[in-house]
């Protein structure tokens, strides 16, 4: 923001101080100055004639001493002028009196005893004014009055200066008396009260340009303060603006989530509703049969009930893998084996699909290539991929499967002529539960978010071109480093020789997971002992000790912890114990492990995985693990 300029504050505050200044100088100069110099003139005026009168009454007293004969008329005279000629005043006392006869004869002047006894009838001021004639003459009508003229400063010869005198007459001698002011005493009184003047407004400048000076200091602090809240204000309201437009991004996010979680919740209900219903339909179908449809029936009603739950499986397992993988939960396990093979297991597995609609799927690949990595997680990759593109492809038109390897990459290309994707849809399909198109009504909107976040999770990435109507291109771009030299082998190992015949405990609630489990473990000539809760579990220990425990956690008799403390008890703290978990959070399984479970096997329990964790156990020198 622009700083403002000091410049009007300084104005405004040092303008009415001028202001005021130069109104106050006009007045004290041109009016107040003037008229104490007018006020001294008339007092000073006032001052000689009231000491004129004091002198004739003095006269007057002198004057009735030789009345009443205490004096002759001679003495008394004389005396009057030896008091009147010592008299003196003014500021320097040197201001006097004279006296001269109305006749123009002068009879006392004490800077001028020369002139006594002589006439002054004649004797004119410096501008040929003749000073006695007409102060006789003033006398001779008024009796008293003021004369102006100039005359000798004081005792200083040869000094002229403008001078006003009061005369009056001494009526029984004919005497006049007078006394007068120098103009220019006036004119210093004057000056000396302007001194003052000046001094007082010099005083009052000063203070009042140290008062305007505070003022100009404290508003220019007050500008800059006001400034700054008004700079501090305008930032928080731009930081509030875009607070605001982020929560209206945010807001708006949240809203397209939830019309996507909306969406997805609405196409999970039906999802789930229809293999749901083939479940729950074919299993009434089988039980409402009579003995010989069953017969006949059994093999294709079972089909459709196994197909049904599987999916279910499936799709309860993308959500998740999904939560997991976004959560970046998932701690990839990785092994060695052909890349190759994995992808065209997933193409076998998803070509009875495709050749229903007459969709050929043409593999090829650029050598063979051995990897290591969560053969798994990539599995689940391609397969949601060559789902999608034989879920989003035209009839009869082949879909490409490409392995192939870059200088830094290894790629796998999965090409359809299907309905493609526009170039605003791109962005968004890799987004949890978002389905741009569902022609084909199975799918939760998340198979490519969970490929989106397994391929990263490998630190590689998947890329898409695609045309509207032209058809797709997905590419999983993984790194180089994942390939390795080591051989690996196409055959899955054997059931190890020595989990044969080995006691193994099912302490599960749940009567078809025991079954389940059970049928098994049969399989694979293993010693299954079925137990339906905690109590009969402790029971059983009394008589008899297993290889292997499998325990659910979740009973509802004793909690799965418990049980675990109570087995040190009983004398079998030292049996593996392996827990069933419908939980799938690493902490759950953290916690699972750090209080003596051997092992985590998750709900719904991969055979394999349980297969590979009972050999773990009951190896002679098993490690610990989880799935
Ligand atoms: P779905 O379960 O709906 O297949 P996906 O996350 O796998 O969820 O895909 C999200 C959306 O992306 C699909 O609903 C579809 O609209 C679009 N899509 C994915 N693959 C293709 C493809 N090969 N051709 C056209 N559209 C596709």
């Amino acid at each position: 923001m622009k700083r403002k300029s000091k410049l009007p504050i300084i104005l405004k505050t040092i303008l009415p101080f001028l202001l005021t200044m130069v109104l106050v100088i006009i007045t004290i100069y041109g009016f107040v100055i003037p008229k104490i110099g007018e006020i001294l003139f008339d007092q000073k005026k006032e001052k000689v004639k009231d000491l004129c009168k004091n002198t004739i009454q003095l006269a007057e007293q002198y004057y009735e001493r030789f009345r009443n004969g205490e004096l002759s008329e001679g003495e008394a005279k004389r005396r009057l002028i030896e008091r009147v000629r010592i008299m003196r005043y003014g500021d320097e006392l040197k201001d006097y009196f004279w006296i001269i006869d109305i006749d123009y004869t002068m009879i006392m002047h004490p800077y001028l005893p020369e002139t006594e006894g002589t006439s002054m009838e004649y004797f004119e001021d410096s501008n040929g004014y003749r000073v006695f004639y007409n102060m006789s003459k003033l006398v001779k009508e008024n009796k008293a009055g003021y004369l102006e003229y100039t005359w000798q400063l004081r005792d200083e010869e040869g000094v002229i200066e403008d001078k006003i005198s009061y005369v009056q007459l001494f009526e029984p001698w004919n005497w006049i008396i007078g006394t007068g002011v120098y103009y220019s005493d006036i004119k210093r009184n004057t000056a000396e009260v302007t001194e003052g003047i000046n001094f007082a407004l010099t005083l009052i400048s000063v203070l009042i340009g140290l008062v305007s000076l505070y003022i100009i200091i404290r508003e220019i602090k007050a500008a800059e303060y006001r400034q700054q809240t008004s700079e501090e204000r305008e930032k928080l309201i731009s930081r509030l603006r875009t607070i605001n437009t982020e929560l209206n991004m945010a807001k708006k996010e949240a809203e397209e989530a939830n019309t996507s979680k909306d969406q997805f919740l609405a196409n999970i209900t039906h999802d789930l509703r229809t293999p749901l219903n083939g479940i729950v339909g074919f299993s009434e179908l089988l039980e409402d049969s009579s003995e010989k449809e069953r017969t006949i029936h059994f093999s294709e009603y079972t089909g459709y009930i196994r197909r049904s739950g599987k999916y279910l499986l499936q799709m309860i397992n993308d959500i998740l893998d999904f939560s997991k993988a976004k959560a970046k939960k998932i701690t990839l396990e990785r092994s060695i084996f052909c890349l190759n093979d994995v992808i065209s297991e997933v193409v076998t597995s998803l070509s009875f699909f495709s050749l229903e609609r007459e969709i050929p799927i043409v593999f090829e690949a650029e050598g063979t290539f051995t990897v290591e990595a969560d053969e798994m997680r990539l599995k689940k990759v391609f397969y949601n991929l060559l789902s999608n593109a034989i879920k989003y492809t035209k009839d009869h038109e082949p879909i490409n499967v490409e392995l192939k390897q870059s200088k830094n990459e290894l790629l796998i290309t999965f090409c359809d002529r299907g309905i493609g994707i526009s170039s605003e849809d791109q962005k968004r399909i890799f987004s949890p539960f978002v389905q741009i198109n569902r022609i084909k009504t199975e799918g939760t909107g998340l198979g490519l978010a969970i490929a989106k976040e397994i391929t990263e999770l490998h630190d590689g990435y998947i890329s898409l071109e695609s045309e509207v109507d032209r058809g797709s291109i997905f590419t999983v771009h993984l790194p180089r480093d994942i390939l390795t030299e080591e051989e690996v082998s196409t055959q899955r190992p054997p059931v190890p020789e020595f989990l044969k015949d080995k006691k193994i405990c099912i302490v599960e609630d749940d009567a078809i997971s025991r079954k389940l489990m059970i049928l098994f473990l049969k399989r694979y000539e293993m010693k299954p002992i079925d137990i339906p809760s905690g109590t009969e579990f402790l029971d059983y220990l009394k008589t008899d000790k297993p290889d292997i425990i499998l325990m659910d956690i979740q009973l509802p008799d004793i909690n799965g912890m418990e049980l675990k403390e109570k087995l040190k008890e009983t004398g079998a703290g030292e049996i593996p114990v392996i827990a069933l978990t419908a939980f799938s959070s690493e902490e759950k399984t953290e916690e699972l492990l750090k209080k003596g479970f051997f092992a985590v096997c998750h709900k719904p329990v991969d055979s394999a995985i349980l297969l590979k964790r009972l050999a773990e156990a009951l190896r002679p020198d098993p490690p610990i693990n989880s799935d």
